[in-house]
Order: structure tokens, then C-alpha cells, then sequence
């Protein structure tokens, strides 16, 4: 699965060199020249990681940060901003702002390409590979499988998205809305109560591995993907 990274960048010049950079590293980039134009892509499309540029006409990425920071939608895609050198010192405001990480310009494709992967490891779980582990089970996203232990998982599409979506966000409560928006995509119009389907297909998926109990019901507010037995 390539990665979607959105870049906000008013520079064309370090848009053109970054886009390059990312598609070279098999990322699939697109470009928002201010903030107002990214809100829209990125309610159509929840990017992997943003990358951020300080600096911007109108809205500053600093203020777009922090908003993506409220919104459930958001709240979870890694943001590295890219600063002048002069805004170096306004690096704990942007930590503030849930920012989690910088690059100082001008940097070089290889050095943004190593923080890249290495948010993304901090915080989808997920190595340059594309392998996620946790739990007993394993996901090999090149390959698009699922083992439990030596054992070839048998899954569905839906299910196989359901799970690399709770194994690259562990431990935390996500409602049956935020389920939808980020498994089946803000965009598409399901029922809410089609997710409780696919969690009862996922856990029967996982049954034979006695793996099923990984996916939790959270009463009255929704889903948790957890390694630790619900009490
Ligand atoms: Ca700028």
C-alpha cells in the first residue's frame, strides 16, 4: 500500500522537490497550495502523514495544525512541519499544537524521507516494509496477508482493512462514526451498524486462531483493538 502524504506548501519550488523526493521513495504525494485547499482534500482523502509548511498564505500551517488536531477525522494523522530557520524557536508552540515533528529548510529529500519513516513507524506501528506485528498476529501490507503465527489468515477486503486499521492504532477507543470515516473512507455512505457486522466477521475470522478477543466492544461508546484482556 503506498502512502498517501499531502503536502502544504505555498513554494512551488519545494513543493516540485518534495513531490519528487516522496514518489521516488514509492509515496504517493499530493499538493495544497494553502490551508483552506487542504481542509477539502483531506476530507475527501485522510492523507497518511502531512507535511506542513509554517509559513502560509492566509491560515499559517500552525493554526491548520492545531484544527486538525480537534477534528476526530484528523486527530491521528502524523504532521512533520517545515520551518524556515528563524522559526526554530517557536518549535515548542507547534509541539503544543500537536505537531509531531520538524524539518528545517532547506533540507535535503533524503533527510526528509528518514523523518518520514520514522513518524510513521512511531506512530502507525508500521515499518518501511509495510509489516505490522502485535498480538500473535502479523500483516504483511505488501503482500496484503494476515498469519497468525506460521498460519496463512483467510481474510475479507473489509475485514483485512478493519484490522490494519486496529493493529496500526492499538489501544485506543475509536466510535462506530470514526470507524467509518477511516476504514470505509469519509466519503462513502454506510450505516453505522454495518461496522458491528464487520467486527462479527472479523472476530469470527480470528476465531480459529484465538485471536478474537484482540477486537473489543468498548459499551456505549465503541471499538478498541487491544492486547491487554477486556475486564
Ligand atoms: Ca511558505
Amino acid at each position: 500500500m503506498q502512502k498517501y502524504i499531502l503536502i502544504v506548501e505555498d513554494e512551488p519550488a519545494i513543493r516540485d522537490m518534495v513531490a519528487f523526493a516522496l514518489r521516488k521513495a514509492g509515496m504517493e504525494p499530493a499538493h495544497a497550495a494553502d490551508a483552506r485547499v487542504a481542509q477539502t482534500m483531506i476530507a475527501e482523502r485522510v492523507p497518511d502523514l502531512i507535511l506542513l509548511d509554517w509559513m502560509l498564505p492566509g491560515t499559517s500551517g500552525l493554526e491548520l495544525a492545531r484544527r486538525l488536531r480537534k477534528e476526530d477525522l484528523t486527530r491521528g494523522v502524523p504532521i512533520i512541519m517545515l520551518t524556515a530557520r528563524g522559526e526554530e524557536t517557536d518549535r515548542v508552540g507547534g509541539f503544543d499544537a500537536g505537531v509531531d515533528d520538524y524539518v528545517v529548510k532547506p533540507f535535503s529529500p533524503r533527510e526528509l524521507i528518514a523523518r518520514i519513516n520514522a513518524v510513521m513507524r512511531r506512530t502507525h506501528g508500521v515499518d518501511s516494509e509495510g509489516v505490522v506485528e502485535l498480538g500473535g498476529l502479523r500483516i504483511d501490507s505488501a503482500a496484503h496477508r494476515v498469519y497468525a503465527g506460521e498460519a496463512t489468515v483467510p481474510i475479507g477486503p473489509t475485514e483485512y482493512r478493519l484490522l490494519h486499521f486496529f493493529m496500526t492504532h492499538p489501544e485506543r477507543v475509536y466510535t462506530r462514526s470514526q470507524l467509518l470515516d477511516y476504514v470505509w473512507g469519509g466519503s462513502v455512505y454506510v450505516e453505522e451498524r454495518t461496522v458491528d457486522v464487520h467486527i462479527r466477521r472479523l472476530r469470527k475470522t480470528l476465531e480459529p486462531y484465538r485471536a478474537d478477543g484482540l477486537v473489543q466492544t468498548v459499551r456505549g461508546a465503541g471499538y478498541r483493538f487491544s492486547t491487554t484482556p477486556a475486564a
